[in-house]
């Protein structure tokens, strides 16, 4: 099979190295990709924001199966493109990118579909929003409607906070379009892991769970980033516990999609709160989460390519998804700077001699190389180095090892992932 994989991070340097190596790969495209997918297959120089150029290369070069990585193409319509021209994709179309791109999309069918989540309400207008908050009370949860790339989400532990978020967001243009309507809810409280799940029409086979590190510092401190690290699987919840929220959470919304006449297709991310009164839904997101991919791929027993085809031809009951038991932990190395303005054009080292170690798996992300061949640092997130083994505290001491095998002028990492999973 001739593969597209769409994107360029972390996240696609490991779906990149997981589809390498499957027996049923005759050529791998990646678009853009990075210097980590190149030893994976080809890089091409098209963004992966490009629906008509990502098309047109995948006819030309005759590609069985386009697999999108990030949110943005398919919120933008490349399944929908696809499927005009006659290309299988593993992705959702337009209108079931909805549950990722509309925050009161996916709220309103969660409550035709029964699923438990927070109470909320959407408001078009900031007076009403701001008397609604004044009426409730903090904490409260202010969300911008549409992608603002995970900045629009405001976790208000006071009124003003939350009045100030609705003013920045709504008056403010802070998001632009985004945030021209916002979700209001209610707090949830308790632990929170991540789900996913390959799905297509009402079917949905389980991949795994894990749980995200969203800020900078240690022991959950500093602003929050695109995720610093990620278990697999999370402390407490297992196989059986997973198995249970999609039950619960996901496969009541796959029916709702089909029902609707907008049937999902692709990979869910069902981000979710264990509260005291058991799951609740609070994000739905439509590809891999990055670092979450990074630390569940490396579990996958079974072929990854099989299963996407299958997905993309929605007979999902064919392909056997299996995973190891093993924990999995990944630790994202950042650029120092990060989130704010990472600083870029460092020269790496070190990597191969991570990948060399037991266990340990290098991807790329924030990397690029320089004229002189070098890998040199180009981006906020720069490397997840992840390992496996059969115990949290064993798959953390390799990840760290890793970690201490690469460095470059600038590194910045957190030192606690894995410590809530022992
Ligand atoms: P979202 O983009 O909806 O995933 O929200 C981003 C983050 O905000 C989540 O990962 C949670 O940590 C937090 N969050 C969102 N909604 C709630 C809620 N209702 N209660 C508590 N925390 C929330």
């Amino acid at each position: 099979m001739r593969v597209l994989l769409v994107g360029s991070g972390g996240r696609e340097h490991a779906m990149a190295e997981t589809l390498a190596k499957s027996p049923a790969l005759s050529a791998l495209f990646i678009a853009p990709g990075n210097p980590g997918t190149a030893r994976c297959g080809t890089n091409v120089p098209i963004g992966a924001h490009d629906v008509a150029a990502l098309v047109t290369f995948a006819r030309e070069q005759k590609i069985d199966l386009v697999v999108p990585g990030p949110e943005a193409p398919l919120v933008a319509g490349l399944a929908d493109a696809c499927a005009l021209a006659g290309l299988p994709c593993a992705g959702p179309t337009q209108a079931a990118a909805q549950l990722e791109g509309s925050k009161s999309f996916t709220k309103e069918v969660c409550d035709a579909a029964g699923i438990p989540t927070a109470a909320w309400e959407r408001f078009t207008d900031a007076p009403s929003a701001i008397a609604y908050v004044r009426r409730k009370g903090a904490p409260i949860v202010v969300k911008a409607d549409g992608l603002a790339a995970g900045k629009g989400v405001v976790v208000a532990t006071t009124v003003a906070e939350a009045e100030a978020a609705i003013t920045d967001m709504m008056t403010g243009g802070a998001l632009g379009d985004a945030g021209r309507s916002v979700v209001i809810e209610d707090c949830l409280v308790g632990e929170e892991v991540s789900l996913f799940a390959f799905c297509a029409g009402e079917t949905a086979c389980l991949i795994g769970a894990a749980q995200d590190h969203k800020r900078i510092g240690d022991g959950d401190t500093g602003p929050n980033t695109g995720g610093m690290g990620a278990v697999s699987p999370p402390k407490g919840f297992g196989r059986a516990e997973q198995e249970a929220a999609l039950d619960l959470l996901v496969r009541p919304m796959l029916r709702e999609m089909v029902r609707r006449g907008t049937p999902f297709r692709g990979v869910i991310f069902a981000g979710l709160m264990l509260t005291e009164n058991g799951p609740s839904l609070i994000e739905y997101n439509v590809r891999f989460g990055d670092p979450e991919a990074e630390a569940l791929l490396p579990r996958l027993t079974s072929d990854l390519l099989p299963a996407l085809q299958a997905l993309a031809e929605d007979r999902l009951d064919v392909a056997p998804i299996t995973f190891s038991n093993q924990a999995s932990i990944c630790v994202i190395m950042a650029a120092r700077g990060y989130p704010g303005s990472p600083e870029k054009g460092a020269v790496i080292h070190g990597v191969d001699t991570a990948n060399a170690l037991e266990g340990v798996r290098v991807f790329q992300a924030g990397t690029t190389q320089n004229m002189a061949g070098e890998l040199v640092v180009s981006g906020g997130r720069v490397l997840a180095v992840c390992a496996l083994a059969d115990t949290v505290q064993e798959a953390q001491k390799r990840a760290y090892a890793g970690v201490k095998a690469i460095t470059w002028d600038g590194t910045v990492w957190r030192t606690d992932i894995g410590n809530r999973a022992l």
